[in-house]
């Protein structure tokens, strides 16, 4: 009997563990690994809590009796660091979020190693413009203003860089891109955005997923794309999370396509987004998440839900009437991953246990995530080697990633002639305002890096141009809490330059979250300067001294006053790390500047929601007190060359609504200096069965012209683009006629205009 046993544990020590073995297939080891887990293990994988040092330094100053009790965010009454360790010891985590260093990273995957399967963490993280929580990483501009360079190559690098630099540092996942269309900017978030139009959303979205998964995600340089908020839509009111209210047919038209292109690209995951949609919460929306998601557009991989927002289905929509009875709600629609708390994990035990959820619908989604622990390496190797950080991240390589593309990301939106500025034009500048020396060029999803990495604005016009002399008053990076006398002494010093430079907007860093301006849960009621920003800038202008602004924001600001008497304005966004210097290569010259806006700056609050693909009738009555018109209009961009837009012509002018036809378009450089030129093809549907919008984007080209210099630019325009849904909701193209336009913005006065007769 014994040399049996002896024999018997010889021969099951020799048999290979399938999902050990890195030469099996995915399938079959995902199969093997299911077969080996108990109940309580395949729930732990759904489940996903915040980093442990995130909690440790919540918990730091909480005695014995808060920490039982506390309720704070990062916690559970009751359930300390301590206790989701342990839990990650016996295998019952499955995923973390915000692990901000490797040196975390590796200790908590050290942890899971020590459990029965050894099965990895999966670690998420908001690296939504560079790994910018993490410090030493390079940060780029945030979404909306690599919305405005009209480049998905350049997304598609920076995401690609992104990945690399995520995985060198622990992290495997990345919750971006967030393709939601942007539409009210009273909302804290739209920085993240890339703004309003769907088109241009579609492109950049897919251009982030290939680049953060490659091919299909396979690889130890490749991380997780999430495609969120699923359905976001434009929150009434802008606050974030609130009820979207919206027609079938506007979310179809609008909010949907960047995500079936998402899905088609092969996003991994999606986030379920904080709000109702028509009465149902996000959360337990099975018509979203399995009857247009799933069926209807065949996503293959999990969806994981928003922070704590599945409890939000109890304790905030009201439409579960425990939190255990919206886990169930949550899963049977669809949810397969919860993000942060021990409580998911417990009841949703208990529902399988009490026959309420099958263990089949369990094994569905832990079949998913585990394939994507498999694909990215993690069971061959779930460390990260620190020693070879220092040579991926923040390399000279993604540096120049992150400054190029924060050159192609700033608008000038006004210039009365005085940029760029000439070398020795004005022997004393004085340069001030919250951001103008400070690190909130970051903008949100980012934490302060090491000096010597970021370039502020003060240090880029130093750099940009020796010769200068810049005096400099510190404002203090704290918008709400500016002083007066500051502003004050800001305005006598002003006197004594030759020119100023104001450097305003908002403030997203994640120092304090109390006093942020801009990015998440900084939602406002209005779209004027915050603090006393106007004030600072009003009272520099009356120096009398020719005044440049510049602005740092996610969100559009109602500058009205600002555009109507500065010199200059220079919409900067969040232009990451090396924003200080693009910024100066701009106001000097060296850098021609090439972007446009890819969402419509408003006067003013009164004309929230404001966007140029709107429909005939919504300015048939304008305002009679107030105008009808943007500040800005999309699309819309200085340069300092010009260029000139001849000879649009269409291959033929009349199609079926299978073919195509090639438009083009004549663009000169009748400027003298070399450009960039971001060419736009609108199209109008000029009579249909339901209403159309005014203008709608369909294509879009970045060229480059010398002085003098002319190009003929081609665009293939299928029919297919000019598809929508008709008054019975079935897509197609309808025949009639169609207007092409194509120019330099969504303005009339910037478009050629053609005809398309579709039959
Ligand atoms: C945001 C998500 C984000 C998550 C994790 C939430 O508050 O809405 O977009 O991915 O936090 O940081």
């Amino acid at each position: 009997l014994l040399l049996a046993l002896v024999s018997f544990a010889f021969i099951a020590e020799k048999t290979p563990i399938i999902y050990k073995d890195a030469s099996q297939p995915v399938e079959k080891r995902v199969e093997d690994l299911l077969k080996r887990m108990t109940l309580e293990e395949k729930v732990a994988q759904m489940n996903q809590f915040v980093g442990l040092e995130h909690m440790r330094s919540a918990e730091k100053d909480l005695t014995a009796e808060e920490l039982s009790n506390n309720t704070a965010r990062g916690f559970y009454p009751g359930l300390t660091s301590k206790d989701i360790g342990a839990l990650n010891e016996k295998g019952l985590v499955g995923s973390f979020l915000h692990v901000l260093t490797a040196e975390e990273a590796n200790d908590l995957q050290k942890m899971a190693q020590k459990s029965r399967l050894q099965i990895p963490l999966l670690i998420g993280i908001d690296a939504i413009h560079g790994n910018a929580q993490v410090s030493g990483c390079t940060v780029y501009p945030t979404n909306i203003g690599l919305a405005s360079a009209f480049d998905p190559a350049l997304v598609e690098k920076i995401s690609r860089e992104t990945a690399i630099e995520m995985r060198a540092t622990g992290s495997h996942w990345n919750f971006n891109p967030n393709i939601e269309i942007a539409r009210d900017p009273r909302w804290g978030r739209v920085g993240e955005t890339f703004g309003e139009d769907t088109y241009l959303v579609t492109q950049l979205g897919v251009a982030c997923v290939k680049g953060y998964q490659g091919a299909d995600f396979t690889g130890t340089d490749k991380v997780l794309a999430c495609i969120k908020h699923f359905m976001g839509g434009t929150p009434i009111n802008g606050t974030n999370g609130a009820p979207a209210d919206l027609s079938e047919r506007t979310m179809r038209e609008i909010y949907f396509p960047p995500y079936i292109a998402g899905v088609k690209a092969g996003a991994f995951t999606l986030m379920t987004a904080h709000n109702e949609v028509n009465g149902i919460p996000s959360h337990s929306n099975k018509w979203l998440m399995d009857d247009i998601l799933r069926k209807e557009w065949g996503f293959k991989g999990f969806i994981v839900s928003d922070w704590m927002d599945i409890e939000h289905i109890h304790d905030l929509h009201k439409t579960a009437e425990t939190n255990k009875d919206a886990y169930h709600q949550s899963i049977e629609a669809g949810m397969d991953m919860h993000m942060h708390g021990p409580d998911f994990f417990y009841k949703v035990v208990e529902l399988v246990k009490e026959g309420k959820i099958s263990e089949e619908r369990i094994n569905e989604s832990v079949r998913k995530i585990l394939e994507a622990k498999f694909k990215l390496g993690l069971f061959e190797n779930p460390f990260v080697d620190l020693k070879k950080i220092k040579n991926t991240v923040f390399t000279k390589n993604h540096q120049q990633t992150a400054l190029d593309a924060a050159r192609k990301s700033i608008v000038l939106l006004k210039n009365n002639g005085i940029l760029p500025l000439k070398a020795g034009q004005f022997k004393n500048v004085f340069v001030t305002g919250p951001n103008a020396n400070d690190q909130g060029i970051m903008g949100d999803w980012a934490q302060p890096q090491p000096e010597k990495n970021i370039i502020t604005i003060l240090q880029g016009l130093k750099m940009v141009s020796p010769e200068t002399n810049f005096t400099f008053l510190e404002q203090g990076w704290n918008i709400r809490k500016m002083e007066k006398a500051k502003v004050d002494q800001a305005a006598e010093m002003a006197k004594k330059a030759d020119l100023n430079i104001v450097v305003v907007g908002e403030h997203a860093l994640r120092i304090n979250w109390n006093d942020k301006t801009g990015g998440e849960d900084t939602d406002r009621s209005d779209i004027a300067l915050p603090g006393l920003q106007q004030e600072l800038v009003e009272k520099i202008h009356a120096s009398g001294k020719p005044t440049i602004v510049v602005l740092i924001n996610g969100r559009q600001l109602g500058v009205e006053w600002i555009a109507n008497n500065a010199a200059a304005l220079v919409e900067a966004w969040e232009p990451g790390g090396f924003g200080g210097q693009a910024v100066a290569e701009i106001i000097y010259g060296k850098v021609n500047p090439t972007a446009k806006l890819p969402i419509t700056i408003p006067r003013h609050v009164g004309q929230v929601q404001q966007f140029y693909n709107h429909k005939p009738s919504m300015y048939f009555h304008p305002y009679t007190i107030g105008s009808s018109t943007p500040l800005y209009p999309f699309g819309y961009g200085l340069s300092y060359t010009t260029y000139k837009y001849s000879a649009l012509a269409l291959s033929k002018t009349t199609i079926n609504d299978k073919e195509s036809v090639t438009v083009s378009v004549n663009v000169s450089n009748t400027g003298k200096l070399a450009g960039e030129e971001i060419v736009q093809l609108y199209i109008r549907d000029e009579f249909s069965s339901a209403t159309r919008p005014v203008k709608e984007l369909k294509d879009f080209a970045r060229v480059s012209l010398a002085a003098g210099e002319n190009k003929t630019i081609s665009f293939t325009l299928p029919a297919e683009k000019l598809a929508f849904y008709d008054k019975n909701m079935k897509w197609g193209v309808e025949p009639g006629n169609f207007k092409i336009m194509v120019g330099s913005s969504s303005e009339d006065k910037d478009l050629l205009v053609t005809n398309l007769l579709v039959k």
